[in-house]
């Protein structure tokens, strides 16, 4: 491993400008030579060597030594198998293919022949790779069908791919390979004398090369293309870290670093990233302006006051009187950051309302850049000074800007991720309230003929009191007892209507102390004439004396109607067995309630004994299938345990756990 890191350490290192040589791997006790020896006389390094070769083709090939670059390509070939895949191969044939074109510009006869061949072979394999993911591959494909069509005289088909390669990578964040295809445009375009799209292709590539980190190849073209001139004031954009490393303090880095990292609530990550911003960049103001839907809204603003930084959350539109607006669009626009060390002097926004205003002096519009995606904008100012923000402030302000980038994704996904949990939530008490119309209109039969006996009851008994007092003499202790079945009766129907109604309304869960056995009770009055119905014998063995379970009473009573019909349903479906139904409660250690129901049916499978909790498994022709995860996830909620085992000698036993209110 440490020769694969050794190799990849010479790549970076040659590309960042820091070998002897731009295009040779050899670095600090790492050597070219010595490597290829050594790998040469180990057949067991193949994978390493393979390796090797591919990261010295890279090298190679970005320095513009194309023939060494091709004769690595030619080393790496035989070792491919050792790595199938991994994405040297990729590498291998998008630079094999590089390789092979540029040095097919300088060869002749049959060796030029070979060189197209190889190329069309590499072309084939990127192709089909582009077919199947279109994303990744593309922008590998369309540059070196581009460079096919350069040198098949194919022009505008040549400007049509380079043109998609540059824009599919740019799309999907691959800025090295971004990088090759604004060069390689721009070489084309300059060998067709066309100078001014020329020197805009390389000025991209430029601005791409510096991106990646690669220093040596930005100097590379600014000393072959000095058309392209050096980077104006106006700064590079922030997409990787890229900061002079030179520039920066490490106690410094530690502190923007920690201000922002780790911050998940959006609201505090952006009151730290203000303040890290305006502490550390020496603005007297600050703004951050983030998208929203289609616009940008000033969402803070940080001013320095006289003991500390204040920061005030706000919404409010970009306009004229908050910012420069045409700096803002320029940052917007580009995604590149704009720095103004004089903005009323001599600067092309000079003539901006807010500038002319507020004789703007200080002033940085920082993109805060997530891959391509713009995350957002940190505007700073100083009105009193003119070059306020220095090198050193703002490689903080881009560490801090990167920082930040990741820091308001992951406050964003998590905010997503709260508001999509409170969506399960409403959706679950959305089900369970659905479930529980359900169970009442599967009731509503058997509890309407059960409302009537109380009904009939006490049609009854009035009529035999009025005919105890129209004796003479009225028999008053007649009266009185039919009187008492009365009030009686009232009731019984007053506890039932209760009991539906508590199950039909829509109200928010409440946790409270319930009685358990009461609450079954009341749940055994709904089923009573279900029970009945179906010749369903009914046993409570309900334990004195226990403590009131924490709980959601109607929740509860749900869970139980629902065991409990399933109880029945299952007992009918199995003939004329005796259809007993336990229903039982006992206090069990650790401070919890257990609730069983019992019953005398088919009893469940052990392979099914899990999956009659998921959501839409049913055995029943016209069942659902939610009931049960229904009650097990009020179960769940009430922080208890819902399962069921075999009853012996025959039926299911299902068990609940809750614990007990304190
Ligand atoms: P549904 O009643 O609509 O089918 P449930 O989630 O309440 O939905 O039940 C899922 C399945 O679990 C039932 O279809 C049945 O196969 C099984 N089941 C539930 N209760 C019992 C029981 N007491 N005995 C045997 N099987 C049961």
């Amino acid at each position: 491993m440490n020769g694969v890191l050794n190799t990849q350490l010479g790549l970076t290192r040659t590309l960042r400008g820091l070998t002897a040589t731009f295009g040779r791997l050899d670095h600090d006790g790492y050597d070219e030579r010595d490597t290829e020896l050594h790998l040469a006389s180990n057949r067991n390094l193949g994978f390493v060597e393979c390796f090797y070769w591919v990261r010295k083709l890279q090298a190679r090939f970005l320095a513009g030594d194309h023939s060494s670059a091709v004769d690595a390509a030619m080393n790496a070939q035989p070792l491919l198998w050792n790595t199938p895949s991994n994405f040297e191969t990729v590498e291998f044939h998008l630079y094999g293919a590089l390789a092979h074109a540029a040095a097919h510009d300088v060869a002749s006869g049959d060796q030029r022949r070979q060189h197209f061949e190889a190329l069309v072979g590499h072309h084939q394999q990127l192709e089909a790779w582009a077919q199947h993911n279109p994303v990744t591959f593309e922008n590998c494909a369309a540059i070196v069908g581009a460079e096919i069509a350069r040198i098949e005289g194919r022009v505008l088909d040549a400007q049509d791919l380079y043109e998609k390669a540059v824009r599919s990578a740019h799309t999907q964040g691959f800025v090295h390979n971004e990088a090759i295809a604004n060069e390689r445009a721009g070489c084309f375009y300059a060998a067709r004398g066309v100078e001014k799209i020329a020197a805009t292709y390389l000025r991209d590539a430029r601005y791409c090369y510096r991106r990646w980190g690669a220093d040596a190849k930005v100097r590379q073209l600014e000393q072959l293309y000095p058309q392209i001139g050096a980077e104006g004031s106006i700064a590079a954009a922030t997409g990787t870290i890229q900061t002079p490393v030179e520039h920066l303090d490490l106690a410094t880095v530690i502190k923007v670093s920690e201000a922002v990292s780790g911050e998940i609530v959006f609201e505090r990550l952006i009151d730290a990233l203000m303040r890290a911003a305006i502490e550390h960049a020496g603005a007297e103001r600050g703004l951050l302006i983030l998208p929203r839907g289609d616009e940008y809204r000033i969402e803070a603003e940080a001013t320095i006051g006289s003991s500390d930084v204040k920061v005030e959350l706000r919404q409010t539109d970009v306009t004229a009187a908050h910012l420069p607006v045409s700096v803002f669009r320029y940052a917007t626009r580009t995604r590149e950051s704009v720095l103004l060390h004089d903005a009323s002097g001599q600067s092309s926004f000079s003539d901006d309302e807010y500038v002319r205003e507020h004789h703007a002096r200080s002033v940085l519009c920082l993109p805060i850049l997530k891959q391509t995606r713009l995350l957002g904008m940190l505007y700073l100012e100083n009105n009193l000074a003119r070059h306020v923000f220095t090198p050193s402030r703002m490689a903080v302000l881009k560490l801090l800007a990167s920082g930040a980038a990741i820091s308001m994704e992951n406050a964003r996904l998590y905010r997503d991720l709260a508001e999509r949990e409170d969506a399960l939530r409403a959706l679950q008490t959305d089900l369970a309230h659905a479930n529980r119309l359900a169970t009442m209109g599967q009731l509503t039969a058997s509890i309407s003929h059960e409302i009537n006996q109380p009904i009939g009851a006490t049609r009854n008994n009035a009529h035999a009191a009025l005919r105890f007092l129209a004796e003479d003499p009225p028999d008053l202790a007649e009266v009185r007892e039919a009187i008492e079945c009365v009030v009686k009766e009232t009731y019984r129907a007053g506890e039932i209507l209760g009991g539906i109604r508590d199950q039909v309304k829509k109200v928010p869960p409440r946790m409270e102390g319930v009685g358990l056995n009461e609450a079954i009770e009341e749940v055994t009055l709904l089923v009573r004439g279900e029970l009945l119905k179906h010749q369903v014998s009914l046993q409570m063995r309900l334990a004195d004396g226990l403590s009131p379970v924490h709980a959601d009473r109607v929740q509860l009573q749900q869970v139980m109607l629902n065991l409990i019909l399933n109880a029945i349903e299952a007992m009918i479906g199995v003939g004329d067995n005796a259809r007993e139904l336990v229903i039982s409660t006992q206090s069990i250690p650790e401070g919890k309630l257990l609730v069983t129901v019992q019953d005398s049916g088919p009893g469940v499978a052990p392979e099914n004994r899990e999956r009659i909790f998921r959501s839409f498994y049913t055995t029943k022709a016209g069942g659902v299938g939610i009931g049960l995860s229904i009650c097990r996830s009020i179960v769940d909620g009430h922080s208890g345990q819902l399962w069921v085992d075999a009853h012996q000698p025959r039926g299911a036993v299902f068990s609940f756990t809750l614990p007990a209110h304190h």
